[in-house]
């Protein structure tokens, strides 16, 4: 193999993961993916072009913002070498032959399936949602242009073939229908048993959005894959208990003072944010929320006028927590608050979902090897069989 290959692979994901970036944080805004160029969210001053190589800059300039010195997240370096380094990894698995057309078409169906993934994954911790603007035409891409992936050629002699079309797309549906189709009964035994939503509709896509790449086999592989990962992670980060306030514009007024805040948490009819300035308990407020969840999930206009009372206040400084009782919410708002607050109360399944997605699509033959052979025997072995 060509270590020319592998490099521009590299480089390309990289680039391409600089853009998901903007993407993770415009796309749950609602706000325009190409316009306008970025700018420091400290000072607002344009990133020009050499501040925004890809993990370059950052590391050049020592994650400050030029103008101001405010810090850059160490995220966007790292969605960006991410995206690289999947983007090498598919090159490697499926991009042997590259004069070849149909691996060629392969690899840059993998790559953009991958890059969903990383954008998907990142929008679903930060926002609790798995928006359909990327599962939705994701899902119909890719089953049209599945006779243009290797994944759904099952019989290499049909390759090209009016025939090898056909059950490309077969093969392709029948994942996105097998991924839906085993979410959604999962979904409806767990809110039977749990008498809450188990998994959300988004998961139903993404699932669907995975089988239609790897076909209805991987999909279950990626779904078991993602289970497991999610019960070890998930008991982890439950040992530790940290839940971090769910991302939201909240502006308060009241009292000659105006408050805004990029994060709460909901308690019931309980509002509770952070770093407050200083207001009274007591004192009656008007709340003006913006719930960016709703914005993606529905039509409907995701901004609440509330008003609210200042029911306790604690701590000082940054970490003076308000907690604000909602006054005669009406029902609509009731739902959603709600909505809202559950949604956090959970770790997010789409990572580990996507994470599957993608060891399915870069391991396949070693995924199904490890579910059907190595994994029953280490637990045969571990109990003792
Ligand atoms: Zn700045």
């Amino acid at each position: 193999m060509d270590v020319i290959h592998l490099v521009i692979a590299l480089l390309f994901g990289l680039v391409v993961g600089s853009f998901l970036n903007v993407v993770i944080w415009r796309l749950p805004r609602g706000e325009n993916l190409s316009k306008p160029r970025s700018r420091c969210p400290g000072c607002g001053a344009l990133i020009r072009w050499y501040d925004n190589i890809p993990v370059v800059s950052w590391l050049l300039l020592r994650a400050k913002c030029r103008g101001c010195g405010s810090r850059i997240a160490g995220r966007y370096p790292f969605v960006e070498l991410l995206t690289g380094v999947l983007f090498l990894l598919a090159w490697r698995k499926h991009g042997g032959h590259p004069v070849a057309a149909l691996e060629l078409f392969t690899t840059i169906q993998v790559c953009l399936f991958l890059a969903a993934l990383v954008a998907i994954s990142f929008i679903d911790i930060d926002h609790r949602i798995i928006p359909d603007r990327i599962s939705k035409p994701g899902m119909v891409f890719f089953v049209a242009l599945a006779p243009l992936s290797l994944l759904h050629m099952l019989e290499p002699q049909f390759v090209g073939g009016v025939k090898a079309a056909l059950s490309a797309w077969l093969h392709a549906g029948a994942g996105a229908v097998v991924g839906a189709g085993v979410v959604l009964a999962i979904r409806a035994v767990g809110s039977w048993i749990l008498k809450k939503e188990a998994m959300g509709l988004g998961d139903v896509k993404l699932l669907a959005l995975i089988g239609a790449v790897v076909g209805p086999l991987q999909a279950l592989y990626a779904l078991a894959l993602a289970c497991l990962a999610g019960a070890v992670v998930g008991s982890l980060l439950f040992a530790i208990g940290k839940r971090r306030p769910m991302p939201c514009a909240l502006t308060v007024k009241g009292d000659g003072t105006e408050a805004s805040f990029d994060r709460m948490r909901v308690r019931g009819e309980r509002l509770e944010v952070q770093g407050a300035p200083e207001l009274a308990a007591g004192s009656e407020v008007t709340l003006d929320l913006v719930l960016p969840a709703a914005r993606v999930l529905e039509e409907e206009d995701p901004r609440l006028a509330l008003k609210a009372r200042v029911a306790e206040v604690s701590g000082s400084g940054a970490a003076r927590t308000w907690r604000l009782e909602v006054l005669e919410p009406t029902e609509d708002d009731e739902e959603r608050l709600e909505m809202f607050g559950q949604s956090y109360r959970y770790i997010p399944f789409g990572p580990f979902l996507a994470m599957g997605g993608a060891l399915s699509v870069l391991w396949g033959e070693e995924v199904h090897w490890f579910i059907t052979v190595g994994y029953p025997e280490w637990a045969r072995g571990m109990i003792g069989g």
